[in-house]
């Protein structure tokens, strides 16, 4: 049977209808932030009926609806985000009424991105594996024996804002020390920033156009890549606590598999050169072997096909 996976986002609402784990057909809205949850139901509703119009199938023909939301997911279907409008919303009753016979099942984006590693993806085929996602910011989802675990709240496996040291900034949650203050695009350009505003020499100098606001996490991998100075320290330091956070998760869960994924993941020779070996040097028993360190399969379609693994 079809499955159909809706990953909603800030800018847009993405569906398809999904095939063991291969997108058929997509379908698009663009996210109305003020509308609240009738008009999400709405918006939801009207995407699965364009799929179901344009490939011939009945609803009959669909075993489960799951939904990915950039916010808070209770395991009671619950779901809060801020930037949505969304507020403890219960949107699965009422979309299991538009859709009789069906299942609809709502998760986290992060959450759901890991689902969909570990159902077609990196970790296909491991016990245990977390995932972690170097964008914007840092997210992270772990999936044991098969299931997503988010936590008596829904607020689990917040692995971005598990603290790994003192920074020179906050994070957007109000704490210091944040792993996405450390390991995510956005550290990766403040740090970029912060040392190219002491007049230091580097080549990111030219590839930015003398305007350190265009600087990109590409720029420094590139930059890296020709041996440059600042960028060689920006790197660096990214690595050292990239190490210190996937170190966090072995001592917590010790998983067969740790998958990164994300923007900064298209980097993954320079991610992953020595990066093993560097986290051992921060568990409290070295020799011991750790799982793998894999890099994430796939892009932007995570968000469907993992829903859909909901
Ligand atoms: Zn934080």
């Amino acid at each position: 049977m079809y499955k159909i996976g809706i990953d909603v986002g800030g800018m847009s609402i993405k569906a398809g209808l999904v095939d063991d784990g291969e997108i058929i057909k997509k379908s698009i809205k663009e996210t109305n932030k003020s509308g609240g949850a009738d008009n999400m139901i709405d918006d939801i509703t009207q995407l699965v009926n364009n799929l179901l119009d344009e490939s011939g199938l009945s609803i009959e023909e669909i075993s489960s609806i799951g939904i990915g939301f950039p916010g808070v997911v209770t395991s009671g279907g619950r779901v809060s985000c801020v930037n949505l409008g969304l507020d403890n919303a219960l949107i699965v009753s009422q979309l299991e009424k538009n859709f009789k016979g069906t299942h609809v099942k709502v998760g986290n984006d992060a959450n759901v991105a890991a689902l969909a590693e570990y159902a077609y993806g990196s970790m296909n085929g491991y016990n245990s594996g977390v995932m972690i996602t170097l964008g914007t910011g840092v997210g992270g989802g772990i999936v044991i024996d098969g299931k997503l675990i988010i936590g008596e709240n829904g607020v689990g496996a917040e692995i971005g804002h598990t603290m790994v040291a003192t920074n020179y900034y906050d994070c957007n949650c109000g704490n210091n020390g944040c792993f996405e203050t450390f390991c995510s695009a956005t550290a990766i350009i403040k740090y970029a920033q912060k040392l190219l505003e002491k007049n230091r020499k580097s080549i990111i100098r030219d590839m930015c156009e003398n305007n350190i606001n265009n600087i990109t996490a590409k720029m420094v991998f590139d930059a890296y890549k020709e041996n440059d100075e600042v960028a060689l320290e920006i790197v660096n330091r990214f690595k050292k606590y990239l190490a210190i956070g996937i170190a966090n998760i072995v001592n917590f869960i010790d998983p067969s598999v740790i998958s990164i994924g994300g923007g900064v993941s298209n980097a993954s020779d320079i991610l992953l050169d020595g990066l093993s070996e560097a986290v051992k040097q921060h568990l409290p028993f070295k020799k011991t072997e750790i799982g793998d360190i894999v890099i994430a399969k796939f892009k932007n379609d995570a968000g469907i096909i993992g829903a859909s693994a909901l």
